[in-house]
């Protein structure tokens, strides 16, 4: 039997329950990605998290090669394609007369299209399509309440999570064991991954940042964050503090297993790590997000609770113009603007900043969630459609197990708990530098002879706010209490 192995978001060669599936049930497996024109085309021509797929690919293609070499196979390696992704795989399919597919699991509404026309064609040509669950620890229906419906809370979820997981659920699946099966790449056909340049794209400047790629950058990640696991739990939230373990990116194109992050967790949190229990659950929020992306599909366009729906966002010329500021970290108050420098500069923002920019879009500006997703999602190097979702229907009160509408974050004083020394904001927004600390957060209110001590003018080297907080909050409570009228 032979066999074709599709690479989508889960390029590793470790622990991949597809590779493991195909390489135990064909006898020549031969391993595949394609470049989807459909997703790339609409794409600016540098784009950080086609420079991450790319370098990742080289390193998988050198995973692949190293376990064939193992047993013997010196022309083992990645075949890359390029092209409309669904018919570039029945292409390749048919020319390498396998007798199936195998592919992990995607569950985004347009990959879930995407691969029920694969399964289709497929059929037609006579090919089998088998799919493994490899992105979450349980997916769709797995934890439900004990009436079968879907969780509509976190904290029962994650209770029920925890009930289920046993060891079987996050075991490696050894693919080494199996990979005598890896084929030869055909005779003449190229080996290696094209280069940028090969798919019309340009370098975005991954290596100047620098992001680690591929599952080799994904274990130096890793490595790196269990020396600090224990103490996430009091280092998460300040964006000045290596607290984080940064591996979001790495878990949206698979380059590291959650099965392995979930075990390594779970042992962790056992031997009584309060850091590695707090992680835990935010891997835990994960799968979350993903059940609620699949039972609520309507989410990708409407609010979670329909009442949220009522609400008039602000639009025409201020809006624009102030989600525009929003965008370009010209909003007057320095948490907000550093963190939007973050993003727009390396594609990461840190967890606590996203709250606090997904609010002030939302609950200062009055500007509506949508736009704010739309903004990560071509921003973020880990955009992930459930999380990202969840994150911003979060922030606007509207989603599953949200924060409540009348809460409301103070932009400032989030940014004196979670930046007290201002580490952060000095490191995005270097003109503020030479405020004293206790200015930096609110720098309208700064003494003339600091702002005039630091060489600063407000509205020339850094704007004045663009709305007063406090103005803002009561329009918040009025604009929400349509919500409240149909309880
Ligand atoms: P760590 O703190 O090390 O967490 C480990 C992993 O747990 C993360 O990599 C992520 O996979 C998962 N995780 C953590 N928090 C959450 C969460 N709240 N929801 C779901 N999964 C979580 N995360 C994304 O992966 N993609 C997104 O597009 C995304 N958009 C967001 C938008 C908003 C408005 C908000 C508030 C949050 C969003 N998050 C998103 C969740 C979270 O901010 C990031 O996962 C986290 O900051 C990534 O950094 P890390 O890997 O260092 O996180």
């Amino acid at each position: 039997d032979t066999a074709l192995v599709w690479f989508r978001r889960d390029l590793r060669a470790q622990d991949h329950a597809a590779l493991y599936h195909a390489l135990r049930s064909a006898r020549r497996v031969w391993c595949a990605f394609v470049f989807d024109t459909d997703i790339l085309t609409p794409l600016p021509r540098a784009d950080r998290r086609v420079e991450f797929i790319r370098e990742s690919l080289v390193d998988l293609d050198t995973q692949l090669r190293a376990l064939g070499q193992a047993h013997g196979q010196t022309h083992a390696g990645l075949i890359v394609r390029h092209g409309p992704a669904a018919s570039e795989i029945v292409t390749l399919a048919r020319q390498l007369r396998v007798q199936a597919v195998y592919a992990n699991r995607d569950y985004e509404p347009h990959a879930v299209e995407r691969d029920n026309r694969v399964r289709g064609d497929l059929a037609h040509a006579g090919i089998a399509w088998h799919t493994s669950k490899d992105q979450v620890v349980f997916e769709t229906d797995e934890v439900m309440t004990a009436a079968g419906t879907p969780y509509g809370v976190f904290t029962p979820y994650k209770n029920a999570w925890l009930k289920k997981l046993s060891p079987f659920y996050v075991r490696a699946y050894p693919v080494a064991r199996h990979a005598a099966a890896l084929a030869a790449r055909p005779d003449g056909w190229a080996a290696g991954v094209p280069t940028l340049g090969d798919i019309g794209f340009e370098p975005a400047g991954l290596q100047d940042l620098p992001i680690p790629t591929g599952g080799t950058g994904a274990r130096a990640l890793l490595d790196d964050f269990l020396e600090r696991i224990d103490d996430y739990h009091d280092t998460r939230d300040f964006p000045a503090v290596k607290g984080p373990s940064y591996l979001s990116v790495h878990l949206r194109f698979g380059t590291v297993s959650i099965r392995e992050l979930a075990r390594l967790a779970w042992d962790r949190a056992r031997g009584g790590s309060r850091g590695a229990e707090v992680w835990l659950s935010e891997l835990i929020w994960r799968d979350f997000y993903h059940q609620v992306l699949h039972h609520h599909p309507h989410v990708v366009k409407r609010a979670f609770r329909p009442e949220y729906d009522r609400i008039r966002w602000e639009h025409g010329k201020t809006a624009q113009a102030h989600f525009q500021a929003w965008c370009e970290g010209r909003t007057g108050y320095p948490l907000v603007d550093a963190a939007m420098a973050q993003l727009n500069h390396t594609g990461y923002m840190h967890n606590r900043l996203r709250m606090v920019t997904a609010s002030f879009l939302v609950k200062d500006l009055g500007i509506d969630w949508r736009w704010g997703e739309r903004y990560f999602a071509e921003k973020l190097n880990d955009f992930d459609l459930a999380a990202n979702n969840g994150g911003w229907q979060w922030a606007a009160s509207s989603g599953c197990d949200a924060q409540p509408w009348f809460r409301i974050f103070n932009p400032v004083t989030q940014s004196e708990k979670f930046d007290p020394s201002g580490r952060f904001i000095r490191r995005y927004l270097p003109q503020l530098a030479g405020l004293p600390d206790a200015a930096l957060h609110a720098p309208w209110k700064a003494r003339p002879v600091d702002l005039a001590a630091a060489n600063l003018v407000l509205g020339e080297h850094y704007p004045q706010p663009i709305v007063q907080h406090d103005v803002a909050r009561e329009r918040t409570l009025a604009r929400y209490a349509v919500v409240k009228e149909v309880r």
